[in-house]
């Protein structure tokens, strides 16, 4: 009786565990987009008003929103906003992407430089994402308040 063989099944297993969550993280990671991106347009169709934020920390946009450097997901966070009306203010909106923010997160909490970063340079990219993202916060985003960090 060898101790190879059940090493190597332990090691489909986790290689299979992995797999299945990298899949189901995957799946639920569409799901939300496309709740999300229906929500949106059922709002609008149902003239509904604007989604209001209280107490969040990151908004992840739906797709077609795309990063200009990774093509990953990219949330934003709102830095300035209208009390009266709860709109962002133009240049209030801090765009991000999701993979470099959790990179950032990883390396802080490791105590080490982050692996990799975006470059972020003011190309037509990062600028044409951060009007788009501007657009859809004033049509779709009101913020009536913001629990402090
Ligand atoms: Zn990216």
């Amino acid at each position: 009786m060898k101790a190879r063989p059940v090493f190597s099944v332990d090691r489909r297993c986790s290689a299979a565990q992995r797999r299945l969550g990298a899949f189901i993280n995957e799946q639920a990671e569409s799901a939300r987009t496309a709740i999300a991106a229906d929500f949106q347009r059922l709002r609008r169709a149902h003239g509904l008003p604007p989604v209001l934020l209280i107490g969040w920390k990151h908004y992840r946009l739906p797709e077609p929103f795309a990063c200009p450097e990774c093509g990953g997901s990219v949330c934003f966070e709102v830095d300035e906003w209208s009390s009266a009306t709860g709109m962002p203010s133009a240049g209030g909106v801090r765009v991000m992407c999701v993979d470099e923010e959790e990179e950032l997160d990883r390396s802080m909490q490791a105590g080490e430089d982050p692996a990799w970063t975006h470059r972020h340079w003011q190309d037509e990219g990062w600028m044409s994402l951060i009007r788009r993202v501007e657009r859809f916060c004033a049509s779709n985003v009101r913020i009536l308040a913001r629990e402090l960090d």
